[in-house]
């Protein structure tokens, strides 16, 4: 009788960029739901972590805001909607478009983000729409867009099966990625020929089955890489026919890593390496045709985030190991749907569908919009944006589906910035975070297993994360919210929207816009969902894009014989040197504080922490340091450390551990004033950006630490 009271339905997992499919069983009247992987989805083949698997422990309740709230009382929709829009319009009408921002999330679905950059810059007609993904992925976005014309990842998951080679730079898979790191295992069980290599300058648990680690010193990626596209080049291992045929820049880059990184010595000595294990390195990728470059945070989230990426994609590129099975550069993105949000132009500097704020596309999308208000320039990145809030510029924010007061570097700043804020407006799927707290209006927005739409994982995969449950308490999806504010600014004929279907085929319309195969050259294309229906949006299988009448089941690789997103069709291999993170160690501050996640929580934790099997594996801050470097500042094993830099001090739990390198400390990102007080790491970040991509320098702070 049970199970008949319960059904199956396939969805995404609501946590990393892997983009796990789920199958759930699903008891509506009892509010049960159990998963497990997907066999069928090609990301995962039935596998999950301990995050996904313990998603059915994560829907109760009592942690749900569950009715808008307008200056502390309950309110309904329409009323705290009313407020929003007039006093957004207020706002706008005084002091103009970009003195009213959005801050978004990888959490979004796609639908949601389409209309939330829809109304901000083409009908509101500002361009401060931002997201968290600025703190994730933008340096790849930005390395992408200089190498290939466009933000394009050339590979996919199933190379890992099909490589001899694995490099994983800046990415402790085994936990942030920890279904792609079992297939990873798996592909290296059933092919002895396989090699892994960890770039990483900690020994994480990813280095189980690493065959080589290389702890470079944080922050000088470039100079390896640059070494090794040196190496190649003198080695005469690269592919020139590819070089010729499809690529340009050339000489520049082999002349700017010949200046930066020479030898394997320049290179041991840039990075803090031994000059054997730089060898090595450098040996495999010579001699491995099937080589595949998988980067993530590590990389991305520094003052040099772009070059590293391209520095890596240089290396690529020159060896012609591209979009052919087991070869390319593959960037591991972390949030759900933080692919999804650069489709749609959930960034500041970027319009819908991968276009760009040139005159070409401005006005493509002024005319598909219909609109005459469509903003013309980019706007604020995260940390300008928060920058903007705190000198008053901004004087009204919508913050959707994140929590920058606990994840923005320079968090205690952000705070100020909000809680001085004139209108603060947070949708939210919980009753208390430390943004949503100081929110003048709180809208209270669908969870995982209510929302119903598309996320895009780090292989362009599409897929449909699907309600399972009914909408909580008065709760509403993101989109239909968006939408409303929209009718309530005057914009009620743009966005007709009544199902989460007409955004996302208006979506698939927008990509294929005047660009047709022959005339326009954009990769981001889903014009054969332009006509899509209701019923076959909710059947809608996970596919890669693009997805048009000749590729109506997706593409599963890029550039294997070039034909690259630029005018001349070519890449561009980028001159790139490697600079020192911006602010480095002095006598204050002698210690180099490093960032990132662990295996069992996601994010500001309001989630994972809900699973109380989840808070077992690490249950407080804590911070790694070394022996020699605990005996120097006299702390002990599980003793409580006070961790300062010129922007904040934090508390936490003492890990002394040989998996990092002396003069490095390591702390989590995920405790929040929720949970922990004192344990908020972004208080303690310095707010430096990479100049090309606007991503913050997460990975390298320097920092104080004392016993508490
Ligand atoms: Fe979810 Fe990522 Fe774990 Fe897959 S690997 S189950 S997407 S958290």
């Amino acid at each position: 009788k049970e199970e008949s009271n319960t059904q199956t339905i396939k969805t995404t997992c609501a946590y990393c960029g892997v983009g796990c499919g789920i199958e759930a069983e699903v008891d509506v009247e009892n509010r049960v739901v159990s998963v497990k992987g997907d066999p069928e989805h090609p990301s995962n083949y039935g596998r999950l972590c301990s995050k996904g698997s313990a998603l059915g422990e994560t829907l109760g309740l009592s942690s749900r805001l569950l009715q808008p709230q307008v200056y502390g009382r309950p309110a309904s929709w329409d009323d705290a909607l009313s407020l929003v829009a007039e006093k957004f319009q207020a706002v706008i009408d005084e002091y103009g478009p970009e003195a009213v921002a959005f801050y978004g999330s990888g959490q979004l679905l796609t639908e949601d983000y389409y209309v939330a950059n829809k109304l901000m810059k083409g009908f509101i007609g500002g361009s401060n729409i931002d997201t968290n993904s600025r703190l994730c992925m933008s340096s790849s976005v930005a390395g992408h867009k200089r190498a290939f014309g466009t933000d394009t990842v050339p590979a996919c998951y199933d190379d890992f099966t099909e490589a001899d080679l694995i490099v994983l730079v800046g990415s402790n898979t085994a936990w942030c990625h920890p279904v792609s790191f079992q297939r990873i295992r798996a592909a290296k069980e059933a092919n002895p020929n396989l090699k892994v290599v960890v770039v990483d300058p900690r020994k994480t648990n990813t280095c189980d089955i690493a065959d080589l680690h290389i702890p470079v010193k944080i922050g000088s990626d470039v100079a390896l890489f640059n070494g090794l596209l040196s190496y190649l080049y003198q080695e005469d291992a690269l592919d020139q026919a590819y070089i010729q045929a499809h690529t340009e820049g050339f000489e520049d880059a082999i002349q700017a890593a010949q200046t930066d990184a020479f030898n394997v010595y320049t290179v041991a000595e840039k990075c803090d390496l031994a000059p054997h294990v730089v060898e090595t390195f450098f040996r495999w990728f010579k001699e491995t045709d099937k080589t595949l470059t998988l980067y993530s945070q590590g990389v991305n989230q520094s003052s040099s985030g772009t070059d590293k990426v391209n520095s890596i994609l240089n290396c690529h590129l020159a060896t012609g190991r591209m979009g052919k099975p087991g070869t390319g550069p593959l960037s591991l993105t972390g949030q759900p749907n933080a692919m999804g949000g650069r489709e749609v132009g959930g960034l500041a500097n970027t319009l819908a569908a991968h276009m760009e704020f040139n005159p070409d596309d401005l006005d493509r999308v002024a005319r598909f919009w219909n609109t005459e208000s469509l903003t013309q320039a980019p706007g604020l990145p995260a940390v300008d944006l928060f920058d903007a809030v705190a000198d008053g510029k901004i004087k009204a924010i919508w913050v959707m589906a994140t929590n920058p007061v606990a994840s923005m570097p320079n968090a205690d700043k952000v705070r100020g910035a909000i809680e001085n804020c004139d209108f603060v407006v947070v949708s939210d799927c919980v009753a208390h975070a430390d943004t949503l707290d100081l929110a003048h209006v709180k809208l209270p927005a669908a969870g995982w297993s209510e929302k119903d739409g598309t996320v895009t994982n780090s292989e362009r995969r599409i897929s449909r994360q699907r309600a399972l449950l009914p909408l909580a308490g008065d709760s509403k999806p993101d989109w239909w919210i968006i939408t409303q504010l929209a009718h309530r600014m005057g914009f009620k004929d743009s966005f007709p929207y009544e199902t989460n279907a007409d955004i996302f085929r208006e979506h698939a319309q927008l990509s294929g816009f005047e660009n047709s195969e022959n005339e326009r050259l954009r990769d981001f294309n889903i014009s054969k969902f332009s006509d899509i229906s209701q019923a076959e949006y909710d059947a809608l299988m996970p596919v890669q894009w693009p997805v048009t009448q000749d590729t109506p089941n997706g593409v599963d690789r890029f550039f294997a014989n070039g034909g690259f997103y630029t005018p001349n069709r070519k890449a561009k291999l980028v001159a790139v040197e490697s600079r020192k993170p911006e602010n480095l160690p002095n006598k204050d501050w002698p210690l180099v504080l490093n960032s990132g996640r662990v295996r069992d929580q996601w994010h500001s934790m309001t989630r994972t922490a809900l699973a109380s099997r989840l808070n077992q594996h690490k249950p407080e801050p804590f911070v790694e340091i070394t022996p020699a470097d605990a005996e120097k500042y006299r702390l002990q094993n599980g003793h409580l450390a006070i961790i300062k830099s010129q922007w904040g001090e934090m508390l936490a739990r003492v890990e002394v551990t040989d998996r990092l390198p002396q003069g490095d400390l390591f702390v989590p990102m995920h405790w929040t004033s929720q949970f922990s007080n004192h344990g908020r790491m972004g208080v303690v970040v310095n707010p430096v950006v990479d100049p090309i991509s606007f991503q913050p320098e997460s990975k390298h702070t320097p920092v104080s630490i004392a016993p508490f």
